[in-house]
């Protein structure tokens, strides 16, 4: 007999910022016998998931896969485009930006840290006037966590590229997007981001073990001459495969799950994609602006247009812990929510609100945090779900 306790009933309610919600229907595509992967009948499977992948990245140019999770797509990045002490910048916007900066560190490169707030997020006239004053064109990149899971914050590339224009610099922009493709509005073409990196388990509602890398001209370029050491993630090694991708077995079933997620994407298009994640994300925040009242908790990131619309982080008040508001709510609700990470452990909870999701969905989420707050005798203002339902009834 089994001494644990009790699973609470109901469907589990999955509102970590990644992994997330998989779909019914791409669990039933990927529920499918072995084949080969060289065999012609997977053919057709891979070149719809291929194409579809960059739909929704916005892109024509290259694309290289990994059967690795983001770390994975990170490690690649670095080491197909750069040699051993060359000079990059990190934009600051919290754990995941550290974490990719300590891997360029590890791999020999000299990485120098645009410093932000993390509540705010990066001066981008700061990194202007870091360009124009590399008059040499020592810095060969610039690093940008585009959707900061640890803070619920998103930089606008639009405004990185412009300020790249504006230095008339040459560096390669390298974009981590693991957490707003498919979710977020994403222009790799038109916002000239020369590599891009993503991964499986966010928007593309899959599970975790695959990412990818899409790759600009100018980015194959540097490669040619990068001499970082590599072997696993080596672009040159995987366009001589039939595929043009991958070195190693092909995760085929991952493949029929992606083929039927971009096609649940297309279905939806993605300017009704990115408004559902707005919408969603709005009734996030109004929630949590109310619970804000009598000294309870509110939201990390103070600035509304950098406000990310896949994942919501929620400061705590003073001398309460979100560990055990989250275990309230988990426990007793079967609602799963994000812990902080690294620096904001101890401070923050994160509700995710990307992918498969809608308004019941995320009512729920919300309900039982409120809830939550409540039994953990947690101050706050009272009515934030009601915030939330007056929103979205309204949108
Ligand atoms: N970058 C961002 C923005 C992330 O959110 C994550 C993971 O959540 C990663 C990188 C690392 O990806 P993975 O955990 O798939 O290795």
């Amino acid at each position: 007999m089994s001494t644990s306790p009790a699973r609470p009933r109901g469907r589990h309610f999955f509102a970590n910022p990644g992994p997330t919600n998989i779909p019914d229907s791409v669990l039933r595509a990927m529920d499918r016998p072995t084949i080969d992967f060289n065999d012609g009948d997977f053919a057709p499977v891979y070149q719809q998931a291929v194409e579809g992948v960059k739909f929704v990245l916005q892109t024509k140019q290259h694309l290289f896969m990994y059967n690795a999770s983001g770390h994975g797509a990170w490690e690649a990045s670095l080491t197909n485009l750069f040699s051993p002490g060359e000079r990059i910048v990190v934009l600051e916007s919290g754990y995941f930006s550290e974490e990719w900066g300590a891997m360029a560190a590890a791999h020999g490169l000299v990485v120098e840290k645009l410093a932000a707030d993390w509540r705010v997020g990066a001066d981008l006239g700061k990194l202007q006037a870091m360009l124009q004053a590399d008059s040499g064109h020592a810095i060969r990149a610039i690093c940008v966590v585009h959707n900061e899971t640890a803070t619920g914050m998103m930089i606008p590339l639009d405004q990185v590229r412009a300020a790249m224009d504006a230095a008339g610099h040459p560096a390669l922009l390298l974009v981590d997007t693991i957490s707003s493709l498919g979710s977020l509005d994403f222009r790799m073409d038109e916002w000239q981001i020369d590599c891009v990196v993503g991964g499986s388990q966010k928007g593309l509602m899959l599970p975790t073990g695959m990412s990818f890398t899409g790759v600009s001209e100018k980015a194959m370029a540097a490669h040619r001459k990068a001499t970082l050491k590599r072997f696993y993630f080596d672009w040159t090694l995987m366009e001589k495969r039939p595929q043009k991708s991958f070195i190693g077995t092909l995760p085929v079933n991952m493949f029929y799950g992606l083929r039927e997620s971009v096609r649940l994407i297309e279905e939806e298009t993605l300017p009704a994609l990115f408004a559902r994640h707005h919408r969603l994300a709005e009734a996030t925040r109004r929630a949590v602006q109310v619970w804000a009242a009598n000294h309870g908790p509110q939201l990390y990131c103070t600035t509304p247009a950098r406000a990310s619309n896949s994942v919501t982080a929620v400061l705590m008040p003073e001398g309460h812990d979100p560990e055990a508001l989250r275990r309230i709510v988990r426990q007793r609700f079967n609602v799963s929510l994000g812990g902080g990470l690294g620096a904001l452990g101890g401070k923050i909870f994160r509700i995710g609100h990307l992918g498969d999701l809608n308004e019941p969905m995320i009512l729920g989420t919300l309900g039982a945090v409120e809830m939550g707050l409540r039994l953990a005798g947690i101050p706050h203002g009272r009515g934030g779900v009601e915030a939330a339902m007056d929103y979205l009834a309204a949108a």
